[in-house]
């Protein structure tokens, strides 16, 4: 028995039949075919502060928010405000505008870890650049990247990632030549030794270490202090250079992201649709030395039409503005400690083997009894059965987390106290199937 009957899908499932003939696997990125979970794809119609709304008119909390970007919630008024005035002057124009200044300005002036930036529309994006512009300032033509982290799927970092791939079940894709994939040096998170093995053996050759400080595509593979300073240092020995993907840690653990966190000053940084409020925006910055290789001042090309686009601007304005209030992070984060705390103790009480790892608003289920789990290969996959008991239980209570265990979830300044009581009774009994099955 689930104990509750399952919500009505009639709605998703006739979009869902259509839309199988028009986008392989029915969707437009993977994750969302709900393929390792029960049940269709839900087709969501509207959202609203923290709750989201299916086309057949299913209520939930979301801990989604978009896969993280929404960090105000959904609709926020100052967001769609400032959406809708600059809207009204037209929507592209391929030339510079005031409001590319104006963003660049709020990041630059409130992130002591870069000094330079440039917009694209995406993380994967920001990240493929940032790897350009690392091989092209060093002269090298190796990267060293982890096991679980993912960075987008450009071709030379779809090895070993995490993210879909893992939900999968692949470690790589079809369609990256293998000698790309050679570029590429995977090795595990929290290994040291794996690392200075690495560097021993392609010495002068690794452009760059790319990691995500806070690993959070293969579940949230938190890494100590000492092990990024340890990157950084053996970055510096070797004139490699250290990128922080902050595509999800930026503007989420702090306004200076992980970099701020840590303490630690990685040589680029890539961020993504956070800085966007939604809409499709990733940036990458480094020192004005490093940025100075960017074509047209450099030798490294890259460019985008839609690239600091006046709409998606707007919203990064109105969204990063509103970050910056005093208290927000703390708020925030307080929030999400009490939540994730208080589901902790209740599952301990129980001996349910389940630990809450979290990090600011960023939070992740673990079907286990490790105290800590720094590295992929630390993932019971069996655990996923257990997530996809949970992640029906829990859609059937209005709550909606993203369709893999393998994901975070994240929590919005728009959940209040009440909806996190809400969602917390929900889980609890959630985790009663889950665990007395
Ligand atoms: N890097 C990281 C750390 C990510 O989490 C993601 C996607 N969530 C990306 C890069 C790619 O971003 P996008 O999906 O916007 O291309």
């Amino acid at each position: 028995t689930t104990g509750k009957p399952d919500i009505s899908r009639e709605k998703s499932t006739e979009l869902y039949e259509k839309s199988k003939a028009f986008f392989p696997g029915g969707v437009n990125s993977p994750v969302r075919a709900f393929k390792s979970v029960y049940g269709t794809p839900l087709f969501i119609a509207k959202g609203d502060g923290c709750h989201i709304w299916d086309a057949d008119g299913n209520q939930f909390i979301d801990f989604c928010c978009s896969w993280g970007p929404l960090i105000l919630g959904h609709n926020h008024p100052k967001v769609r405000e400032k959406v809708t005035e600059v809207m009204q002057n037209g929507m592209s124009f391929g030339a510079p505008t005031a409001l590319e200044n104006e963003l660049a300005e709020l990041l630059l002036k409130n992130n002591k870890f870069i000094k330079k930036l440039r917009f694209v529309s995406s993380g994967t994006e920001a990240v493929m650049s940032a790897i350009r512009l690392a091989r092209g300032y060093t002269k090298r033509d190796k990267i060293l990247k982890f096991e679980g982290c993912y960075h987008g799927h450009s071709d030379s970092l779809l090895v070993k990632a995490g993210s879909g791939l893992v939900t999968f079940g692949e470690t790589s894709s079809a369609g990256v030549p293998k000698s790309f994939a050679d570029e590429t040096i995977v090795v595990g998170l929290n290994d040291i030794a794996a690392l200075d093995k690495a560097f021993e053996e392609f010495k002068d050759q690794i452009a760059a270490i790319i990691i995500e400080p806070v690993p959070a595509n293969n579940g949230l593979l938190l890494q100590t202090k000492e092990y990024l300073q340890y990157l950084r240092e053996i970055c510096t020995k070797n004139g490699t250079l250290l990128i922080f993907d902050e595509v999800i840690s930026g503007f989420r653990v702090g306004f200076e992201g992980a970099a701020g966190h840590y303490g630690i000053q990685p040589d680029i940084i890539t961020y993504g649709k956070i800085i966007g409020g939604g809409l499709p925006v990733g940036c990458y910055g480094a020192s004005v030395e490093i940025m100075g290789s960017i074509s047209p001042d450099g030798p490294v090309y890259q460019a985008g039409t839609l690239s600091g686009n006046p709409v998606a601007m707007a919203a990064g304005i109105a969204q990063l503005t509103e970050l910056l209030r005093m208290g927000f992070y703390r708020d925030l984060n307080n929030k999400t400690e009490e939540f994730t705390e208080s589901i902790q103790r209740f599952a301990t009480a129980r001996n349910y083997k389940f630990k809450v790892f979290s990090i600011g608003s960023i939070f992740w289920f673990a079907y286990t009894d490790k105290e800590t789990i720094s590295s992929a290969e630390e993932i019971d996959p069996a655990s996923m059965e257990k997530f996809k008991i949970m992640h029906r239980e829990l859609l059937n209570r209005g709550i909606y987390l993203g369709p893999s265990g393998y994901e975070v979830g994240f929590i919005s300044s728009a959940h209040t106290k009440v909806d996190l009581e809400k969602a917390k009774r929900a889980i609890f009994e959630s985790l009663d199937l889950v665990f007395r099955k």
